[in-house]
């Protein structure tokens, strides 16, 4: 899996991305992450990337040139350019990312991150170059670099080979539409809590029966869209 990000802050980028579990999977080349720093490619001698918008209104916009050869530029740095690559663009008003979308991108082999600053991106180079427009949450930041690298790290976790054994996807939350069910670890008891005897039993099946009760449970409690959808789906709604 092999990440470019375009992106006026590429700093940010390397440095959550060379960290902990993505940052292991990066130095064993599992994946890969290239930035593309859109200030180089400026088409003004004073190094900017943005404008006023017609019309009117608050704050900058950045411009369609400096955007698209930024984007041709990691278009060629593929090892098949010919193959036209998704690109994402963050925004808020995108599909929202879920656990789905996650794993669909995770089947690519190559995928090019947009980011928008200021008030985003003109939308002609949008219209141009962009395949998915996809968003974390509703709300608003300031810029597209936090939502890549949440974005990349829902994907990065389901490439084969990124987590190991004991950080497996396979138990967690949403991977078959539950939350997952609550866990303890050493010291057994903790002020004046104890761990459910069932875990300390090493009765597998019951142990197995008990976590996917605990986990319907917490999930009717905190997620009723979730449970409701849990349910649709086994016929029992
Ligand atoms: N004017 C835009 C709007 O109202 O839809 C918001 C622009 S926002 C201040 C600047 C940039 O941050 C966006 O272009 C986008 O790249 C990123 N961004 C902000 N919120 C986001 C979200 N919830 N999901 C994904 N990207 C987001």
């Amino acid at each position: 899996m092999h990440f470019q990000v375009i992106t006026l802050f590429p700093e940010m980028i390397d440095s959550a991305m060379n960290t902990s579990i993505i940052g292991r999977a990066v130095k064993n080349g599992v994946i890969s992450v290239e930035t593309v720093n859109l200030k180089n490619f400026s088409c003004n001698s004073y190094g900017s990337v943005d404008d006023y918008t017609y019309g009117g209104g608050a704050g900058m916009l950045m411009q369609c040139e400096p955007v698209y050869n930024a984007y041709l530029s990691t278009v060629e740095r593929l090892e098949n350019p010919a193959r036209k690559p998704r690109v994402i663009f963050t925004t808020p008003q995108g599909r929202v990312l879920d656990e789905k979308i996650a794993a669909e991108l995770a089947e690519n082999e190559d995928l090019i991150f947009l980011c928008g600053h200021y008030e985003g991106i003109d939308e002609r180079v949008l219209e141009e170059i962009v395949t998915d427009n996809l968003s974390i949450g509703d709300y608003v930041l300031t810029g597209g670099e936090l939502p890549s690298l949440v974005m990349m790290d829902a994907i990065s976790r389901l490439v084969p080979g990124v987590l190991n054994n004991k950080e497996s996807a396979e138990t967690e939350s949403f991977n078959n539409g539950l939350l997952e069910y609550p866990q303890y670890t050493r010291p057994k008891e903790w002020h004046g809590k104890e761990v459910p005897d069932i875990l300390l039993s090493g009765d597998h099946r019951k142990i197995e029966l008990y976590r996917t009760r605990e986990a319907i449970k917490r999930t009717a409690e905190r997620r009723p869209d979730l449970y409701e959808a849990w349910l649709k789906n086994r016929g029992i709604w």
